[in-house]
């Protein structure tokens, strides 16, 4: 029900965004729709809970495996002051493995990088 809900982007109201935290299913429905796994504002920022590693290009990047969640600004930047770990025991919630389907459908790589990476 909640899943379909998020894929048909229908608004939640409060309690319902509370049973989403603790389940990864769900978590990964908030990914592929870009809504903020805590708070379900639309997008923002997908946080990366693995190191991309810094002075590397993004766009060559494999994201494949790392683990990411959606963010809104507020709560990005909460992420950035409290530290992922904290941030994630606190308001219980889980980065998601990305795999090939979901860097493809987040636009982090096309079809042709994924099959390279392979
Ligand atoms: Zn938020």
């Amino acid at each position: 029900m909640i899943t379909f809900c998020i894929q048909q982007d229908i608004l939640f109201i409060t309690k319902v965004w509370d049973e989403i935290a603790s389940s990864y299913a769900l978590q990964h429905q908030c990914l592929l729709k870009i809504l903020c796994v805590v708070c379900g504002k639309p997008k923002l920022d997908l946080a990366h809970y693995d190191s991309v590693g810094s002075g590397r290009d993004s766009t060559s990047i494999n994201h494949i495996g790392l683990r990411a969640m959606i963010l809104c600004r507020q709560h990005n930047s909460l992420q950035h002051e409290m530290g992922l770990i904290s941030f994630c025991k606190m308001y219980q919630v889980k980065p998601i493995k990305l795999s090939k389907y979901d860097v493809i459908k987040l636009g982090l790589m096309n079809k042709k990088q994924v099959e390279e990476n392979n």
